[in-house]
């Protein structure tokens, strides 16, 4: 039996800079891992299983999971299967990559209980197959992803702060904001090599003045922005929406400036938690 951390992942910045022949879009954005995480237990079976306690999430052949573990199995060309237990803790559909998550924690945890079939780099070939954020959420930590999200430059750890995650009672789906992305629309970028220079400088209010996500503009919910003012006005130094949303989220230098800001949040439609970067 092997247990292991499925951790999300937030944008600290998303720059959507084209779209494929394909219809997929190329995108530049600084990733990080995060301390909140599905739990995720795997033991070998007869078959493939999956079971999750969260309201929304498939335990079919549609859960990341499954998925993972199958294309797992087929190109170790082993028999048999997992059972995979998922205690979600990442809020579905709140562009944290609980799903990219899942399916790398599934990789990395099956290649250890299978006695490592595989290297890193083919691991992370086969979590490409699953999704497009699999490959980071492999990788952690702060990372410039390019191309899909999979051609990922690693960076020095963010600077130490606390984040508030503010989650929507509305998820938002990450295919439906993509196909409402227009290129021509897209009239402002993210600093993102600035944000790469004040990583390097350990530079948190560098970091969190250019913290930018054009994929914004693209929601049809004014809460987006109505949270994030408030964020602001509560201390934050900066606030953002998470890659496709819902989810927004600040920054605070203590955990303590976090939980009061949290508090303004108590009378709203929203759950809070409160994480650090990992
Ligand atoms: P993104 O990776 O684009 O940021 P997201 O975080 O917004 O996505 P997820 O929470 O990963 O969204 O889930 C999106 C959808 O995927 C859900 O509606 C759910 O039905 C489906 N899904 C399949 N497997 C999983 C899983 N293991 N965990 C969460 N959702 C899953």
């Amino acid at each position: 039996m092997i247990e292991i951390k499925a951790h999300a992942k937030l944008n600290l910045s998303l720059d959507v800079v084209g779209k494929r022949p394909d219809g997929y879009h190329n995108l530049c954005s600084i990733m990080q891992s995060v301390r909140l995480a599905d739990d995720i237990t795997i033991r070998r079976n007869p078959d493939i299983s999956i079971l999750c306690d969260a309201k929304y999430v498939p335990m079919d052949q549609q859960n990341t999971a499954y998925r993972a573990a199958k294309l797992f199995l087929d190109e170790a060309k082993q028999d048999g299967g997992v059972s995979i237990r998922i205690r979600k803790r990442i809020p579905v559909g709140g562009g944290m990559g609980g799903g990219s998550a899942d399916a790398a924690a599934v990789l990395m945890g099956m290649n250890k209980l299978f006695g490592y079939p595989f290297s890193f780099k083919k691991l992370k070939e086969i979590g490409l197959r699953c999704g497009a954020d699999v490959p980071f959420c492999m990788t952690g930590g702060t990372c410039l992803a390019e191309g899909l999200g999979e051609i990922l430059t690693p960076l020095p750890a963010m600077p130490r702060c606390s984040i508030l995650l503010v989650r929507p009672r509305f998820p938002l789906n990450t295919k439906q904001m993509f196909s409402g992305v227009k290129m021509d629309a897209i009239t402002c970028h993210p600093d993102t090599e600035g944000i790469i220079n004040a990583v390097y400088n350990r530079d948190l209010k560098g970091i969190c003045d250019r913290m930018y996500n054009n994929l914004e503009a693209f929601v049809p919910r004014k809460e987006i922005a109505i949270y994030k003012e408030l964020l602001q006005k509560n201390d934050a130094m900066g606030a953002l929406m998470t890659g496709s949303g819902s989810v927004v989220f600040g920054i605070f230098s203590s955990f303590e400036k976090a939980r009061i800001a949290a508090e303004a949040f108590r009378a709203l439609p929203v759950h809070t938690y409160i994480t650090t970067p990992l």
